[in-house]
């Protein structure tokens, strides 16, 4: 089995199976495609309830991941928090929630990730990084009038 898969073969006895697991950064990474990179491993939390012939899941998937932030392009590490759920065709007795973990990382993606709320970014005249400090450059204003191309 993989890190991603479950027994539940102890379902039809017991009606309800937890499950609390670390999953390896290798074994998700793939699931993301490239969006992120997890900083390390996952937490896993699933509840496995049996529902007439089937049986359900719900749960939460927990840990870090790292983008290039949209200001300044250095590191930006988040953590992350997002709920699982999906259902069990009847008679299985491997869980498998790849596809369920795959849909819960995508829509906990962060839309514009930045190292910090207060990033300064990157100064549009020299590409100095601002949270370095001051590049010397003059404050940012409109760009001087007359540079533009000249029609006759
Ligand atoms: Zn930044
Ligand atoms: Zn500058």
């Amino acid at each position: 089995m993989t890190d991603l898969e479950f027994d539940i073969s102890g379902l039809r006895e017991q009606g309800m199976l937890e499950f609390a697991r670390q999953v390896e950064p290798a074994a998700a990474q793939p699931l993301l495609a490239g969006a992120a990179v997890l900083t390390g491993p996952l937490e896993v939390q699933l509840r496995v309830v049996r529902s007439g012939s089937g049986a359900s899941f719900s749960g939460t998937v927990e840990g870090g991941w790292e983008f290039a932030c949209v200001r300044c392009l250095e590191p930006a590490r988040l953590r992350f928090r997002a709920g699982v759920e999906g259902s069990v065709a009847a008679g299985q007795n491997v869980l498998d929630v790849s596809e369920e973990m795959r849909q819960a990382l995508s829509l906990a993606l962060p839309e514009r990730a930045r190292c910090r709320e207060d990033c300064k970014g990157l100064c549009p005249r020299c590409g100095a990084d601002r949270n370095a400090g001051d590049c010397g450059c003059p404050p940012e204003g409109p760009v001087p009038y007359g540079r533009g191309e000249v029609v006759a």
